[in-house]
């Protein structure tokens, strides 16, 4: 279930235990950069909650406004008077490298041989330790501990002055997912790793600012409807694009991979009103929720969704199904991160305090519930458990994806492997943890077709463990940034 906008306290019995990753947007061409980055952050929040900053370029100076917590929180009027210029770039934060704090809040900006420079990045390095490592030896002192760090000190000890080559430098070293903004005094770039784990699209404004056009770069294209921009393409995997004074232009890294976009932005991260390498996430979401009522069909009265990413699929299911589709479980949007906590005297709300199932839908009803996806099983669990205590006679749990098997190492922050059901447990065991009459998966065929990527191009490591790069042990340590339900 996704936290749309709000976030869950530390406390909360239902905190999720791994996060989003991030999204990125940035601005050319605009006098209004930095608020309409404001509003394309807003757009994208769901991709992290934990920190977001924008970094403004008026001339030569930099403007930046980071901060820990949401969009709507860092910034006001004011923080935003205070960034003035005609470009931007802007970034929002769940940590999948690096502990949560201002100093790896993004983007990251330095001074650099020819001026000013700032990156914002989506996904996750898995050579970072090895090039960090060399880093240091050669002298350089990292601020912070994520990922992205290393580009700016790449881009620094390249001995080129063009600021392209030197970024074009650095990301041929890099293995693994980014999704980048980049922006100097001269240009703002937009850059795909060579895969093209994480999505990445570009647009424009129809209006134009002194007879040129305003360009815009987000990780989802749901960031353009909220400005009025239209979509115009998807950065390409393994290109950089950039913007500047002549024009735009695009160049591609030498390094050639086959694409491996990430599956799961379909399952689970993406917002359904976004096109996500090229398909809309809400059909897909549908196609897959039909696919899975073909492949688990049971004998039921209704189908109810787990809200709110457990919707689209859920009204596939039904209309497949023939069954009616009905809101069984209601969600309070509410939950913020002030919310405090009942004491275990008053009441242990558990699972209640965010969802409520109703008693005059549910009652003596044989119910098929469907979610995105199953990783722990534990939210499954308390899910199952509060339909049958609204009365259900049968509860059957469809996930529209299948078993989670595997950690993601391209920018996804899941639990180790020790920590996914499916990875250590039967279907059976799984179908009585969760406490379910029948349990099904959708298959990973059937996940293909929904994306219609049959013929290849996506990662879904975290179903079947076929990593689509070395690891660089990363498989071999500990998994950071786990916290317990
Ligand atoms: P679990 O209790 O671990 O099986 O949690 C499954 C629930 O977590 C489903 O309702 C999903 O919508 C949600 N979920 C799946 N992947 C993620 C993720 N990466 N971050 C946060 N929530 C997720």
């Amino acid at each position: 279930m996704k936290a749309w906008g709000s976030e869950i306290s530390e406390g909360d019995s239902f905190a999720r235990s791994w996060r989003d990753e991030c999204g990125v947007f940035g601005v050319w061409n605009h006098p209004q950069a930095s608020r309409l980055s404001y509003l394309g952050l807003f757009a994208i929040q769901h991709r992290g909650q934990e920190s977001t900053g924008i970094v403004a370029l008026d001339g030569q100076a930099h403007h930046i406004k980071k901060g820990l917590g949401l969009v709507a929180d860092v910034f006001d009027e004011q923080t935003l008077n205070a960034l003035p210029g005609t470009s931007a770039i802007g970034h929002v934060r769940y940590s999948t490298t690096g502990m949560n704090s201002l100093n790896n809040a993004q983007p990251l900006t330095a001074h650099l041989f020819n001026g000013p420079v700032a990156v914002a990045h989506n996904g996750n390095i898995v050579n970072a330790e090895p090039l960090k490592q060399e880093l240091r030896e050669q002298g350089s002192i990292f601020q912070g501990s994520n990922d992205t760090e290393i580009i700016l000190h790449m881009i620094a000890r390249n001995p080129s002055s063009d600021l392209l080559q030197c970024l074009k430098g650095a990301l041929e070293r890099l293995e693994g997912a980014y999704s980048l903004t980049v922006l100097s005094h001269k240009a703002l770039f937009a850059a795909r790793d060579p895969m093209g784990f994480r999505p990445l699209v570009l647009g424009q404004l129809e209006e134009k600012f002194n007879d040129r056009p305003t360009y815009v770069v987000a990780s989802e294209t749901c960031a353009f409807d909220l400005i009025g921009a239209r979509f115009v393409r998807e950065i390409e995997p393994g290109e950089i694009f950039w913007v500047d004074e002549t024009g735009e232009h695009s160049i591609f890294l030498e390094k050639k991979r086959s694409t491996s976009r990430c599956v799961f932005e379909h399952v689970y991260f993406a917002r359904p009103d976004s096109v996500v390498f090229g398909e809309s996430v809400y059909e897909v979401r549908k196609r897959a929720g039909q696919i899975l009522a073909r492949e688990t069909a049971v004998d039921i009265d209704m189908v109810i969704p787990v809200p709110d990413s457990g919707v689209p699929a859920a009204i596939g299911y039904a209309n497949e199904s023939g069954k009616p589709f009905e809101l069984g479980i209601i969600r309070n949007h509410y939950i913020g991160r002030t919310f405090i906590q009942p004491q275990q005297s008053i009441r242990d709300f558990g699972v209640k305090i965010k969802l409520n199932p109703q008693m005059a839908v549910l009652k003596g009803k044989r119910v098929v519930v469907v979610d995105d996806s199953l990783v722990r099983g534990t939210t499954s669990r308390k899910i199952v458990g509060l339909v049958r205590s609204a009365g259900a006679k049968e509860v059957h749990l469809r996930i529209a994806a299948p078993p989670t098997r595997s950690p993601c190492y391209y920018g996804v922050d899941t639990p180790e492997k020790s920590q996914l059901i499916a990875a250590n447990q039967s279907l059976e065991s799984i179908r009585q943890f969760v406490g379910a009459d029948t349990l099904g998966y959708l298959s990973l065929n059937g996940l293909k077709s929904a994306v219609r990527g049959e013929s290849g191009g996506y990662c879904s490591a975290c179903f079947d463990g076929k990593y689509p790069t070395e690891l660089f042990g990363l498989d071999a340590k500990p998994k950071g940034n786990i916290r317990g339900i």
